[in-house]
């Protein structure tokens, strides 16, 4: 399998909402990539300029922010043209691999505007280097520029930043240093398309925890009658386990729940209830595992909940007797 390590730019309306297309707020306009073979040996290179033909007037920002000239930009090939030769380029085996998580939302983005086939019928995995350099040098969740990472690894600055090959050629240096199986396990998913039914649910299980994307439901109700969502299952054993705390939520986005293998201890499990695109909603379920105190946190918080939902109770109550 190659990696196909891409970066994007892009720009927006120069007068902010008032001239943006929804449909379209960010318009590509250049791809670069690296492709990797499975050694991490660069194979090939691709590097293309797009005309603009949402927002042709460059936003100040943007201006400052990437090093295209208008001439360059007006000798660009049209969008449809240069993504069609991009896909045509990656090949059949690969993944993508991407500095944060805009670049393949945005590009589907662009590809559904321009009415292209989808990339992928559903979530499409790929690795957030980003990300990565998080789990291997910081605590997971802290997100670095770029350049700070480069800098971290003292890679050689030899090309410009903000330019899409540039950029895609430092990510690729970062990438191909942080290939421990460790990291590579950490796949990510674009979710521009959910899974669309049971069968494209993603369910992936980490050495440290396991992850469940839904399909889309109508609303909160209907998620959480589903069983693939309510389950408290042992990731480790696959077992349907005995429940400790049942699922609550402290403000009606977040679900906490923990339960007990004979096998592998104390699971705790949390929801993530998340607005689709089409206004539905669609759930990410994660499960890891705990122990007592862990246990303790949990019953700490659903407490919690349970005393602020008494106060609002009252409240109510208090003015309806005012009334
Ligand atoms: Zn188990």
């Amino acid at each position: 399998m190659d990696y196909i390590v891409l970066d994007l730019e892009w720009n927006q309306a120069v007068d902010g909402k008032e001239g943006e297309n929804e449909k379209i707020p960010f318009e590509i306009i250049e791809i670069g990539a690296i492709k990797l073979n499975s050694d991490f040996e660069e194979v090939s290179r691709f590097s293309q300029v797009i005309k603009p033909e949402v927002y042709p007037k460059m936003h100040h920002v943007m201006k400052q922010l990437v090093h295209i000239d208008k001439d360059e930009l007006m000798q660009g090939k049209p969008f449809r043209d240069v993504a069609a030769s991009f896909i045509e380029w990656c090949g059949n085996d690969y993944i993508f691999c991407t500095w944060g998580q805009l670049d393949l939302m945005e590009f589907q983005r662009n590809m559904e505007y321009y009415e292209m086939p989808p990339l992928c019928a559903g979530p499409l995995r790929f690795y957030d280097v980003q990300k990565l350099f998080s789990l291997a040098y910081d605590d997971g969740k802290s997100r670095f520029a770029l350049e700070t990472a480069v800098d971290h690894l003292k890679v050689e600055k030899d090309a410009d930043f903000h330019r899409a090959f540039s950029d895609a050629y430092y990510t690729a240096q970062i990438f191909s240093l942080l290939r421990k199986p460790e990291i590579m396990e950490r796949v990510s998913f674009d979710l521009y398309h959910l899974p669309k039914s049971r069968k494209d649910e993603v369910y992936i299980v980490f050495s440290d925890y396991a992850k469940f994307i839904s399909r889309e439901f109508a609303d909160k109700a209907e998620a959480m009658e589903d069983k693939q969502v309510s389950s408290m299952k042992c990731y480790l054993c696959n077992k349907n386990i005995r429940r400790k705390i049942k699922w609550f939520t402290p403000n009606g986005k977040h679900y906490y729940g923990v339960a007990a293998c004979d096998v592998h201890g104390l699971i705790k499990y949390k929801i993530r209830m998340k607005k689709s695109r089409e206004e539905k909603v669609y759930v990410i379920k994660t499960s890891k595992q705990t122990d007592e105190d862990g246990l303790l946190r949990v019953k700490e918080k659903k407490e919690k909940a349970r005393i602020l939902r008494q106060q609002k109770r009252h409240m109510k109550a208090d003015k309806s007797k005012q009334i």
